[in-house]
C-alpha cells in the first residue's frame, strides 16, 4: 500500500471510529432519558421488583433488614427509592447493596442509594476497584476506554465496604445470597442466586449479571483484559449448572419482564409468570451463540 493510501485509510478509520463512538454516546443518552419506573410489585415471597422499564433493581426483604441488587443509572436512584417507599418499606432498612457489574447503567445509582440507606456495599474482587473509581479503568470498553477521560461510561464513585469471591455467600439475618462471578462482560461481573419461599416450596431465583460483549471488547490478543475469553466460556457453564426456577437479569428484556407483566395483569399471583427455567436456558444458549460468533469473527480478523 502506498503511503498516501495508508494516510487516507488512517483518516477514514478515525472518522468511522468517531461516528461509532458518537452513535454510542447518543444511544446511551437516549436510554438514560428513557428510564421509567415500572411497578413496584412483588415477584414472589420476599422478592420485589423496584427497577425501571429497562434496567432492573430487586429488593429482597428480611426481618433483619433488606438487600437491594443494583442501583441502575445515577438518574434512576430516586425512582428506586420511591419504588421501595411505595411498597411500604423504608430505604433506611436496606442494609446491604449488591451489584451485577461495574457499568453506569447498574452501578450508577449506588452512591446515592448508599448515602440514603447507610447500607454496606459488597462487590466482587474483579469489579470493586472499578466501582470505587466510578467506572474509570474499566477494560471492558476496549480501546474506547480512553473516552473515560471525557466522562464516557463513568458514574459517581462509591466506596466498597466488603469484597467477595466467586461462590461466597452474603448473609443478612435469614437472607442468603450467593455471588457467582460470571465474568467476561466485566472482570467481576456477578450473577446472584438466592432462595425464595413460596408457600411450602423453596424456589431458586437467579439474576444474570450480563453475558453480552461490550462494543469494541477484544476476545483475542491483545484481549480487553487477560483471560476474558476463558471467563466467558466458564460463565456459560456456571450459569447452566444452576438449578434456576425464577429467571431474572440486569436488563428487563433478557427475561421479558414487560411481556410477563402484561400476562400477569389481573392474575392472582405473579410468581408463576417468573418461574421460567426454559427462558433462562434459552437466554444462556443465545448469548453463547453470539459469543461464539463474535469470537470467530475476531479470530478471522487476527
Ligand atoms: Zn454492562
Amino acid at each position: 500500500m502506498t503511503r498516501r493510501k495508508k494516510v487516507w485509510l488512517g483518516i477514514f478509520s478515525a472518522l468511522l471510529l468517531a461516528v461509532v463512538v458518537l452513535f454510542n454516546l447518543w444511544q446511551s443518552a437516549i436510554e438514560r432519558n428513557r428510564q421509567v419506573p415500572v411497578g413496584p410489585f412483588r415477584i414472589a415471597g420476599n422478592l420485589y421488583y423496584v427497577g425501571t422499564t429497562n434496567v432492573t433493581s430487586f429488593l429482597i426483604t428480611g426481618p433483619n433488614g433488606h438487600v437491594l441488587i443494583d442501583g441502575a443509572y445515577p438518574e434512576t436512584a430516586p425512582m428506586i427509592k420511591e419504588s421501595i417507599a411505595k411498597l411500604g418499606y423504608s430505604i433506611s432498612d436496606v442494609k446491604i447493596l449488591l451489584n451485577s457489574h461495574a457499568h453506569a447503567d447498574h452501578a450508577g445509582g449506588l452512591a446515592e442509594l448508599k448515602e440514603a440507606s447507610g447500607a454496606e456495599l459488597w462487590a466482587s474482587e474483579g469489579d470493586a476497584d472499578i466501582i470505587e473509581a466510578g467506572g474509570r479503568g474499566d477494560a471492558s470498553f476496549g480501546p474506547i476506554r480512553y473516552l473515560q477521560f471525557f466522562g464516557f461510561g463513568t458514574f459517581p464513585p462509591v466506596k466498597v465496604d466488603n469484597r467477595f469471591n466467586d461462590g461466597d455467600t452474603i448473609r443478612l439475618g435469614t437472607l442468603e445470597l450467593v455471588g457467582h462471578v460470571t465474568a467476561g462482560h466485566t472482570p467481576g461481573c456477578t450473577s446472584w442466586s438466592f432462595p425464595v419461599q413460596v408457600g411450602d416450596s423453596t424456589l431458586l431465583a437467579v439474576s444474570i449479571g450480563s453475558l453480552t460483549i461490550p462494543p469494541f471488547a477484544s476476545l483475542v490478543k491483545p484481549e480487553s483484559y487477560p483471560g476474558i475469553r476463558q471467563d466467558y466460556e466458564r460463565s456459560f457453564e456456571q450459569l447452566r449448572a444452576l438449578p434456576a426456577d425464577i429467571f431474572l437479569a440486569s436488563h428487563t428484556s433478557w427475561f421479558q419482564l414487560q411481556r410477563k407483566m402484561q400476562l400477569m395483569k389481573g392474575a392472582e399471583d405473579s410468581v408463576s409468570f417468573f418461574i421460567d427455567p426454559d427462558g433462562y436456558h434459552k437466554f444462556i444458549n443465545r448469548e453463547e451463540e453470539d459469543f461464539k460468533a463474535a469470537l470467530q469473527k475476531q479470530q478471522s480478523e487476527e
